[in-house]
């Protein structure tokens, strides 16, 4: 076996580089470890740290490339936090996990762990919580879920059910938000009750005193009726359909829906007087459209088949 001089002929920054791209050229794409280096060179990797500062200093100043001498994946905690902040940022509402943040790092799910201890732990240094609290619901969305359970069940739902379908915001949401149940429910009233009032007398827009203005659909009085209105419509109407009884305490496949009585695009009003319970049948089989609509049975019917 030949081996080179082990020595150099001059020390020069550029010399000591050049044998650095010599060493990595002899090893024909295959990984440059210091090792390998230290191994295969004239010179030994700490002259090159001494001169360079560090051994990557001296492979980026050789322009070797990571491909070549791959890059041991250090990561800083800066690094690992910066990455949960911008994973929060970006995926509102979904828990944090370590597997998640590893697969961002490109690192294995035990080396964050292993570097930073607990996963709790680097969850509330950057702030995030540690237990994955789901979404977070408005209160316009527990309110509506208050509404759709009373009208399920004909009456004022329990405090059990909110985590039985179909309830679609669960018991721990009116927790958090109000404290407990009966405070929730009490927001709920309050809520039915302080609305109650003014939208029934809010004018259309056909009615405002803007004759120059052109009939366009005017936003803020709303084709849709406001939580308030429909719990008053539905609990006089005590939560059936006023034309064929229907009522999901009966029939969990009923679903009622109030109803303008003169339709909105007739210039009906949304006041109680104009408003009244139906169950989905009813309310479509009042359309004329529908009423009179043949449904296409032969198109959808399988042909018979010819002998
Ligand atoms: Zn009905």
């Amino acid at each position: 076996m030949k081996f080179d001089l082990k020595t150099l002929e001059e020390y020069s920054d550029d010399a000591l580089l050049a044998e650095l791209r010599r060493v990595a050229e002899t090893l024909k794409g295959q990984r440059l470890s210091i090792d390998r280096f230290n191994s295969l060179s004239r010179v030994h990797s700490t002259t090159l740290r001494y001169r360079f500062g560090s051994w990557r200093a001296s492979l980026e100043k050789a322009g070797i490339s990571e491909e070549i001498a791959p890059r041991q994946r250090v990561l800083s905690r800066a690094q690992v936090v910066q990455c949960l902040r911008d994973f929060a940022e970006r995926n509102a509402g979904a828990s944090v996990t370590r597997d998640a943040i590893a697969a961002q790092l490109g690192v294995h799910a035990t080396t964050l762990t292993r570097r930073f201890g607990k996963w709790e732990n680097l969850l509330a240094a950057v702030g995030i919580p540690p237990v994955p609290l789901g979404r977070r619901y408005t209160d316009e969305e527990c309110f509506e879920n208050i509404l759709a359970l009373w009208t399920h069940y004909g009456r004022q739902p329990h405090f059990a059910e909110l985590n039985q379908t179909p309830s679609t915001v669960g018991s721990k949401a009116y927790v958090r938000r109000w404290g407990g149940w009966r405070k929730a429910l009490g927001a709920f009233v309050r809520r039915v009750n302080e609305t109650e009032q003014g939208s029934e007398t809010q004018p259309r827009p056909e009615e405002s005193s803007a004759p120059a203005t052109p009939p366009v659909p005017d936003l803020a009085v709303p084709r849709s009726i406001n939580l308030s209105l429909r719990y008053t419509v539905l609990s006089r109407d005590r939560f059936r359909c006023v034309l064929c009884g229907a009522s999901p305490a009966k029939d969990v496949a009923t679903e009622l829906h109030v109803d303008h009585i003169t339709p909105w695009s007739r210039g009906g009003l949304n006041v109680t007087e104009n408003l009244r319970t139906l169950c989905l049948r009813c309310n479509l089989g009042k359309g004329s459209r529908i009423e009179n609509a043949q449904p296409s049975v032969a198109a959808d019917a399988p042909q018979a088949s010819r002998r």
